[in-house]
């Protein structure tokens, strides 16, 4: 612990907290809204909570609980693939940890708080709208049984901060909001990353480079304080070291399964980003998709799609390496290459498995059901489907029984399912490409001129993405509208037929079929959410919070907390190709 006390923006060496000596109070702060569930893990009621004329000052980080010691983490990360040296708790404030009763170890840290040593430029604030964007998910994904870092109340106050919320250059004041966050612990891949030595590419070192003492003191830590079954089982520190990267390079694939199977797309997977404990962490400009489209980028500053929807999983690995290389001499580098080839196979089983599950198929069929799974995405795509809808939808597909006739009874699930995916229209314009004619232009001339380069260029994943947007744009427009109309409707019941046989096959051997019916539903309605935190959703409770009217944030926690059992109709996708679709967390 680096003990200065002194808040300016500095490089901490040889710590992995600083302590934060003096509170930087909100202007009058008032509550937005309160998790429940998040505050029993305290051991607190929401009552408690509101009959306190004081919870909004100690929620926020403006007044301390007794025994509360104020801290910043210090850690380093790569970002966009390139180490970026030491960054740190820039905005977040850690209290302390309590343990109430049964509910394990909580620490708690208040986001939004202040500057701490490692603000850097920032101002160590956060707005209303980054703070309910973070809130509504954090506590949207642990009800979708998704493990995430939990947000147990949002403040805002009467302190303004300037800020450009679209990056346009227009600067506007915002109310200075604070989210009190739980999880385990904060630590992340980027924690161990201070100990890295200069790196080949940046140049640059880790604050803490060469104190390999240090870093064992946090493994330790790490390991005893969250891991404890892995402490207990091993004796010989390396054997426990192993078994500890292996577990959560066993976390992070299962994870990034769970991710892919709601359609979610993190947006900045920064190995800063990345939760020792393989929790969802850091909720920036995070979407989860309407249209499925395995290209969505969430993070509209991503030009270069290095975080899209389908590179998760593999970014993830890619960060894993990273982990071993800041763990360095703790690990051995063989071992752990090893296990790092168990990542893709163990996501992809993952993956399956709960594919599966929003099929209502219980039965596993290996290569068949992959394909049965990519083809059904592939005319999602082709079609414009609704990512979360569908899946809720297919549920509607008829248990194949005797003699019906295919078309009679496929029929009125495929028009419900075309009724909500995207127009022609609509897909022409989610179609265009989005790179500057000029670039694209150039590219294209080169291919002419050079194949030799073109076939460089066109390996960068933005522009192969841009290349076969212009493709599919081209082919809308020659084609004639009634004739893809017709081709979109074949296409779904192509795959539903082929889903039906699937279905026959759950029941070889049984002998009554209704309860294989039955059990088909139960397993379906329980893998598909009927609701997630889309975009508009979470936009529509921040313009009417940024009025003063907090009905809305607090109406949508209510029903993201029951995804499962939804009793609305489900929410309509946002147009295909919108602006609405982003994540819009542009600055924080
Ligand atoms: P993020 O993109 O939210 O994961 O943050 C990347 C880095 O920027 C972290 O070191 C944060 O602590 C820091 N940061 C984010 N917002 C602010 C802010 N308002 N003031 C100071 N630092 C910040
Ligand atoms: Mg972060
Ligand atoms: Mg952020």
């Amino acid at each position: 612990v680096d003990e200065s006390e002194e808040t300016g923006s500095r490089t901490v060496p040889a710590a992995c907290f600083s302590r934060i000596g003096s509170l930087q109070p909100l202007l009058r702060p008032s509550l937005v809204v309160l998790s429940g569930s998040a505050l029993s893990l305290l051991g607190l009621g929401e009552q408690d909570v509101l009959t306190d004329p004081l919870a909004p000052e100690y929620l926020s980080g403006s007044r301390l609980l007794p025994g509360s010691q104020p801290a910043a983490h210090c850690y380093c990360g790569h970002q966009f693939g390139l180490f970026a040296g030491q960054l740190g708790d820039g905005a977040v404030m850690y209290l302390g940890e309590v343990e109430a009763g049964t509910q394990g170890r909580w620490e708690i840290q208040v986001k939004g708080a202040g500057v701490t040593p490692y603000s850097r430029d920032g101002d160590g604030r956060k707005v209303l709208r980054s703070s309910i964007r973070e809130f509504l998910c954090s506590e949207a994904m642990a009800a979708l049984g998704i493990p995430s870092t939990r947000a147990a109340s949002l403040v805002t106050s009467d302190l303004y901060v300037s800020r450009d919320p679209l990056n346009s250059g227009r600067r506007v004041q915002e109310r200075s909001s604070v989210v009190l966050r739980l999880a385990p612990t904060f630590i992340r891949f980027g924690s161990f990353e201070i100990f890295l030595d200069r790196d080949e590419f940046s140049g640059l070192q880790g604050p803490s480079a060469g104190r390999h003492d240090i870093r064992a003191q946090l493994l330790d830590y790490v390991v005893e304080t969250f891991y404890p079954h892995i402490q207990q089982a091993h004796s010989n520190r390396k054997d426990r070291n192993m078994a500890f990267f292996r577990e959560v390079m066993m976390r992070m694939a299962k994870l990034v399964a769970q991710w892919q199977c709601v359609g979610f797309c993190h947006g900045v997977l920064n190995t800063d980003n990345m939760s020792i404990l393989g929790l969802t962490l850091d909720y920036g400009p995070f979407g989860f998709m309407d249209r499925f489209d395995p290209d969505f980028v969430s993070n509209a500053s991503d030009k270069r799609r290095r975080y899209s929807y389908q590179a998760q999983p593999s970014v993830c690995r890619w960060n894993l390496a990273r982990l071993a290389e800041a763990l360095g001499s703790e690990l051995d580098a063989a071992e752990a290459g090893a296990i790092l080839d168990e990542f893709m196979p163990t996501y992809k089983a993952s993956y399956l498995h709960i594919m599966r599950k929003k099929l209502g198929l219980v039965r596993k069929e290996e290569a068949d059901d992959s394909e049965l799974i990519s083809d059904l995405l592939r005319v999602m795509y082709n079609t414009g489907a609704d990512f979360t809808n569908t899946f809720c939808l297919l549920s509607r597909v008829p248990w194949p029984e005797e003699g019906d006739s295919e078309r009679d009874v496929v029929g009125p699930v495929v028009e419900l399912i075309l009724e909500q995916c995207a127009s022609i229209e609509e897909l022409k314009v989610a179609n265009k490409p989005t790179m500057e004619n000029r670039e694209l232009a150039m590219i294209l001339s080169m291919a002419q001129t050079n194949p030799t380069m073109f076939g460089m260029v066109a390996d960068r994943p933005d522009v192969a993405q841009q290349l076969e947007l212009m493709g599919r744009l081209k082919e809308l427009i020659e084609t004639d509208q009634d004739e893809l109309k017709k081709k979109q409707h074949d296409d779904w019941t192509r795959w539903i037929s082929q889903y039906r046989r699937r279905l026959v096959r759950e029941c070889d051997g049984m002998s009554d079929l209704s309860l294989v019916e039955k059990e088909r539903l139960r397993v379906m309605n329980s893998s598909n959410p009927r609701v997630v935190l889309r975009n508009y959703i979470a936009q529509n409770a921040i313009n009417a919070a940024e009025k003063g009217d907090f009905s809305e944030v607090n109406r949508v926690l209510k029903v993201l907390e029951k995804p499962y059992s939804d009793p609305e109709p489900l929410y309509e996708p946002a147009s295909c190709g919108d602006k609405k679709h982003e994540g819009r967390e542009l600055t924080v």
